[in-house]
This record gives C-alpha cells, sequence and structure tokens, in this order.
C-alpha cells in the first residue's frame, strides 16, 4: 500500500515574509534583519532579539502593527488552498503564536506546530519558550511513526534537519550560501516548481507491503 502523504511546510520564506525582517523596517532598527539564515543558532538568534525588543521597549503590540501590514507572500493563499486539497498539510514554524497570530488569519489558518512567548500584561516579552528543540526534525519523525510519507519544503538554516529526516525535502527560495552546503535537495524558485516537486515526489513514493 501507499502511505498517505503529509507536507510539512516551512512558514517565513516559504508563505510570508520574514516577520523580523519586517519589524526591522516598520521600527528602522537594523539589527531585527538577522535570521536564521545568518545566526543558525536559534536561541542565540532570538535571545538577541529580545535584547533589542528590551532596548527599544517595544511591546507585543508594536509587533502586531508591524505583523498586521504584511500579507501573505504573492501566490501563497492559492499553492496552499490547492496543496490541502490534495494533501495532509502542516506548517512547521519556528515563530511563535503569539507574534504570528494576525498572518494565520490571512491564511485560513492551517493547522501550525511553532512555539510561545511569556507576556507581561503590558505587553513587554520576557522569554520565550521552545516548545522542543528541533522540533521540525521531531514532527517528521513522529508522523513517520504514524505512517505518514512525509515531504518537507524550507527555505534556511533551520528547516535542513526536517529536510533531511523527511521522505524528500526540497528547498524554496533558499539563499545561496545554503544551497552549496546542501545540494542534495532540489531547488525550487516558484510555486509552481515547488508544487511539482511535491507532486513528483509524492507519486515516486515506493509501496510498502500490505500489512
Ligand atoms: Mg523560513
Amino acid at each position: 500500500m501507499k502511505q498517505p502523504v503529509i507536507v510539512c511546510l516551512d512558514l517565513e520564506g516559504v508563505l510570508v515574509p520574514e516577520i523580523w525582517i519586517s519589524l526591522a523596517e516598520a521600527t528602522q532598527i537594523d539589527d531585527f534583519r538577522l535570521t536564521t539564515r545568518d545566526i543558525s543558532d536559534y536561541d542565540v538568534l532570538m535571545r538577541k532579539r529580545l535584547q533589542i525588543l528590551d532596548v527599544h521597549s517595544l511591546r507585543l503590540q508594536d509587533i502586531h502593527a508591524a505583523v498586521n501590514t504584511l500579507n501573505p507572500l504573492e501566490g501563497a493563499n492559492e499553492f496552499l488552498n490547492s496543496l490541502r486539497e490534495t494533501y495532509q498539510v502542516v506548517i512547521l514554524s519556528d515563530t511563535f503564536y503569539e507574534v504570528i497570530k494576525p498572518l494565520m488569519n490571512k491564511l485560513n489558518y492551517p493547522t501550525l506546530f511553532s512555539h510561545s512567548l511569556e507576556i507581561d500584561p503590558d505587553g513587554r516579552i520576557h522569554q520565550y519558550h521552545l516548545r522542543q528543540h528541533d522540533q521540525k526534525r521531531k514532527a517528521v519523525m513522529a508522523f513517520k511513526g504514524l505512517n505518514f510519507y512525509v515531504l518537507a519544503a524550507g527555505d534556511s538554516y533551520n528547516d535542513t534537519t526536517m529536510l533531511q529526516s523527511a521522505d524528500k525535502g526540497i528547498f524554496f527560495r533558499p539563499p545561496e550560501s545554503i544551497i552549496q552546503e546542501f545540494p542534495n535537495f532540489p531547488v525550487t524558485q516558484t510555486y509552481a516548481e515547488l508544487r511539482a516537486q511535491l507532486d513528483k515526489a509524492a507519486s515516486l513514493q515506493c509501496p510498502l507491503p500490505s500489512r
């Protein structure tokens, strides 16, 4: 039998813009431009971001004001809606539920596995909590354990363990440095290319012996 397919998608850079870069533009604070593309250790990156928020006295409402101005990437909703007609789809993101909420509304609330923030009543963010370390890879391994055939697509360092552990991993608009470091994953630049790679991987699935 063929296993049902589940597609794990990264969020920022794949379906929506990079939130922290948008925050840099909204606040004119360039330090927010650092992403997982620049610092591969997410803990180091998040500690730095919280420090910058604190120095500039920025609160959740300031972040929401920036996120509210964002829209899904051009064609993202059509791609996602069409994908969900054919496959199960789960978004695996290292963002935070509290930060991304305004944008999930614009994506029609797909299933999202991400992290949480600790926020004071006045909106000051004083701590972040990773639901678990290496959550993208662990989700892929769990889906495999549930007998799904797992396809995954992402654009950054924090996606590479997810792509490696999936039955098929695909890059979407990755920076050149990551392509060179991980040459084994096909590189796609448009939603049509990504969909074609996903469909190809799903169709090449080797049937398992029936049980
Ligand atoms: Mg990303």
